[in-house]
């Protein structure tokens, strides 16, 4: 099944994929809230006549086609977005004010529902089993490591799962990805600093949260370029800084959130524990208490199967040259397909979306990012196109 007949025939069915795109975009919803996208995807799903099971991990779907002899591919999409406000310049704006699809699970849930489109007009040539999941909760939640506890990777027994990113750090028309570790293990953030509060101009009085919460920020930094080895990637980054109210009273305590990620599970424990440990001495030298908690899931790094990125590499290769597929480096970005790879091999792949004349320029998780819907089609045909060539290769074993 070559990529280029499959791209031709999306083509004929791109508005329709786009319509489902823009849907999704304007009726944004956050982790395990995506109830209106979980619905869409089921009524198109039931509008092609394809059986799927809903209500997995609260909003997920998965839909299964093929025969149940052979050997079984799983594709996946996210349908989550992001307490982000758009700002982007289009005419399908979210119409939920402070959340917007900034990170493209919508065109993931499109392009998918796209695969199941061009999957069911072919279905009597899938030899083997095609699993299409629609997951919730990428952003934070670990919405995929629910869906694997559920089991969706069994009964039939995932062989090899693939899944698609809009990439604006490629221009569109082009692939990146790399074999091993692509994305980092990550993990949030949040350390309560305890003083005593009390009027601003009598600080020896007090006991300063704001003072002490400035110091572990700076010197959880020296974490990174003190104690990890310089060739060993580790990013910490506070993100959110509450405490205070008012000009002249020193708060009783200060907030801080934020981030850690590195490329393996063992350097993330570690990095953890140390940040447990430099912020209750720095709070204890300055009289405060501070407490470490690691809210959520802890995303395991995304390692892609060698075998299966080149495969995805050889299919788009064969449609669009060499030079359209790049071996990227390893991004600290974390994702939660990693909960997937963990189990099965599979391939997380970047579809460029980078198109200045389009204005689709800003990175995901940026309130002007737009995504460049030309591409939709290809990703639909790629998903459909790895899923055939990948049976082919397990059965010939
Ligand atoms: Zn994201
Ligand atoms: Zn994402």
């Amino acid at each position: 099944m070559d990529l280029g007949t499959l791209i031709r025939e999306a083509r004929t069915f791109e508005d329709w994929i786009v319509e489902l795109r823009r849907t999704i975009h304007r009726k944004p919803e956050l982790m395990y809230e995506e109830v209106e996208t979980s619905a869409l995807v089921q009524k198109t799903l039931r509008e092609l006549g394809i059986p799927f099971e809903a209500g997995i991990a609260e909003t997920g779907v998965l839909a299964t086609l093929g025969d149940s002899d052979g050997p079984c591919v799983a594709l996946r999409a996210d349908m989550d977005a992001l307490p982000i406000h758009e700002e982007a310049d289009v005419d399908f704006r979210s119409e939920v004010p402070g959340k917007m699809h900034a990170c493209g699970h919508d065109c993931h849930t499109a392009m998918l529902l796209g695969a199941a489109r061009l999957l069911k007009s072919r279905e009597s040539e899938i030899r083997g089993t095609v699993k299409l999941v629609f997951q919730p909760a990428e952003e934070g939640g670990a919405g995929g490591k629910r869906m694997r506890e559920h089991g969706i990777l069994r009964a039939p027994e995932v062989q090899r799962i693939f899944g698609l990113h809009v990439w604006p750090l490629a221009d569109s028309g082009e692939i990146a990805s790399r074999a091993g570790t692509f994305l980092a293990a990550a993990a949030s953030l949040e350390i309560r600093i305890q003083g005593k509060g009390g009027h601003a101009a009598l600080p020896h009085l007090t006991i300063d949260p704001v003072v002490t919460s400035a110091r572990i920020i700076s010197e959880l930094q020296t974490i990174v370029s003190r104690e990890a080895d310089p060739l060993t990637p580790l990013v910490i980054s506070i993100t959110t800084v509450h405490g205070g109210d008012a000009h002249n009273v020193i708060p009783e305590e200060v907030k801080l959130g934020g981030t850690i990620r590195t490329l393996s599970s063992e350097h993330m424990t570690a990095v953890q524990s140390r940040v447990r440990e430099v912020a209750d001495r720095i709070a204890v030298a300055n009289r405060c208490q501070a407490e470490v908690h690691y809210p959520g899931e802890d995303y395991p790094p995304t390692a892609n199967d060698a075998e299966c990125w080149r495969l995805a590499g050889d299919i788009w290769k064969d449609e669009f040259g060499g030079q359209t597929v790049h071996t990227s480096p390893p991004i600290m970005g974390g994702e939660d397909f990693a909960f997937y790879t963990e189990e099965v091999p599979g391939c997380f792949v970047g579809l460029g979306i980078h198109n200045p004349d389009e204005g689709c320029t800003f990175s995901v998780h940026h309130p002007k990012f737009k995504a460049d819907e030309s591409v939709l089609p290809l990703g639909s045909a790629m998903h459909v196109a790895y899923a055939f060539r990948s049976l082919e290769e397990l059965r010939a074993g």
